[in-house]
């Protein structure tokens, strides 16, 4: 469900500052207004998401775009805490990494993953497969309303 004129915010995990780059660009390319911040593993993830310490004011995501090979707290490790947390668990999470390792896929749904997308080597692939998946979100589906609306 598109948000008019409300910002849609997402959080992305990830530690490739490349690939952090790529999705910036991405969305910045498609016709999704929204606000990506970034944190660079499940640690600093979760101080967003419980507004700790510098992340004191921030916003409740609408998704979360997750990395699963991160340093401190990994993806996995990451998902499991969102879960298993009543005032998170409803934020969709989307993983989306290199691995396409099926164990990884498989995993990562149980765990509650509401996604699971293999990162596309080339660039101008990757771009597209964050704007379609732009577009699905956040057009096409339904979210649950956040705390701005
Ligand atoms: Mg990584």
């Amino acid at each position: 469900m598109f948000k008019g004129i409300f910002m849609i915010e997402i959080l992305l995990l990830e530690d490739e500052p490349a690939d952090a780059y790529l999705v910036r660009m991405a969305l910045r390319e498609s016709k999704i207004t929204a606000n990506l911040h970034h944190v660079v593993d499940g640690r600093e993830g979760l101080n967003f998401l419980q507004q700790i310490g510098t992340y004191a004011n921030s916003p409740r995501p609408d998704l979360i775009l997750l990395d699963l090979n991160m340093p401190r707290m990994n993806g996995y490790e990451f998902l499991i805490a969102v879960k298993e947390n009543p005032a998170l668990d409803g934020i969709p999470i989307i993983v989306l990494t290199t691995s396409e390792a099926e164990s990884d896929v498989s995993r990562a749904y149980k765990l509650g993953a509401s996604s699971y997308i293999s990162k596309p080597v080339d660039m101008s692939k990757f771009v597209d497969t964050v704007r379609q998946l732009g577009e699905y979100w956040f057009t096409l589906v339904r979210l649950p309303l956040g705390h701005n609306l």
